[in-house]
């Protein structure tokens, strides 16, 4: 079993090393993790501008670029293997509903999944790290249970784990959850700097808009640990015949106005 681990808050970030220590020992765990805080880049990859690899003193490797670029190095060329796993986290705060689109903690698992990889991606619901090693012990046993499953087996999968800060005690069992949904993000915040021009800066997330039973904002408050298998699929499909009519009377505009160009010639 081999095991790639990545994040997006950064190699140094108490999240990942927990999440390391935490499977160490159940499989072969490398590490390639973004240089700097990547939260909130999404599964931005980075074509403009060269990426390299280092390793730190505690054997993970840190790369200049994004969680998708980590993932997507690692899987076409760095590594000299294909990791039967990824686990991404654990995040310093939630990834829950809408926020999915935005984590770069959901991305690294989503990088790998496109390439075929199985792929969890974990989130602590609070900032600060409080009760990381509750976390990091459910990260344990889920990813012990995929193994004894030969889950990772099957054909690629993508689930999303939310973690109450809550002692190891106090977290109530796994919930299988969808994804809630938020309102949209809060006003922009501007502010002066010293030389007169303004700043923006990017406001918070909206309030929670769908936090009902069955979602992950519901499962969590009520201190279980949510999972949501995710998939990747854009197409709005219920709107395709609504669509194709419009489609339909284009072609039709165009058609008779090509007989009356005709016509007129
Ligand atoms: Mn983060």
């Amino acid at each position: 079993m081999k095991i790639l681990i990545c994040n997006d808050d950064g190699y140094q970030a108490p999240g990942i090393v927990a999440l390391y220590e935490a499977l160490k020992d159940m499989a072969d765990v490398e590490v390639v993790a973004p240089e700097h805080n990547n939260s909130a880049k999404s599964n931005a990859l980075t074509l403009h501008s060269p990426l390299y690899v280092h390793r730190a003193a505690n054997g993970f490797r840190y790369v200049n670029g994004t969680p998708a670029d980590c993932v997507h190095i690692a899987l076409t060329g760095l590594l000299d293997y294909r990791p039967d796993l990824l686990v991404s986290g654990i995040n310093n705060g939630a990834n829950m509903g809408d926020d999915t689109v935005y984590s770069g903690t959901v991305a690294a698992a989503m990088e790998a999944y496109l390439f075929g990889v199985p792929a969890i991606a974990f989130s602590q619901l609070l900032k600060g790290w409080q009760h990381l090693d509750a976390a990091a012990r459910t990260a344990r046993e889920l990813v012990q249970q995929i193994i004894s499953q030969h889950a990772a087996d099957a054909p690629p999968w993508l689930l999303n784990v939310n973690i109450p800060n809550l002692p190891y005690a106090e977290l109530k069992p796994m919930k299988v959850c969808r994804l809630g949904r938020r309102h949209a993000a809060e006003k922009v915040i501007t502010q002066v700097n010293p030389r007169g021009d303004t700043m923006y800066w990017i406001g918070n997330a909206g309030p929670v808009k769908d936090d009902s039973e069955g979602t992950d904002f519901h499962a969590t408050a009520q201190g279980h640990v949510s999972m949501t298998p995710l998939k990747v699929d854009l197409s709005d499909h219920d709107k395709l015949p609504y669509w194709a009519q419009t489609a339909a009377r284009m072609a039709a505009h165009k058609a008779s106005r090509e007989a009356s160009d005709k016509a007129g010639a």
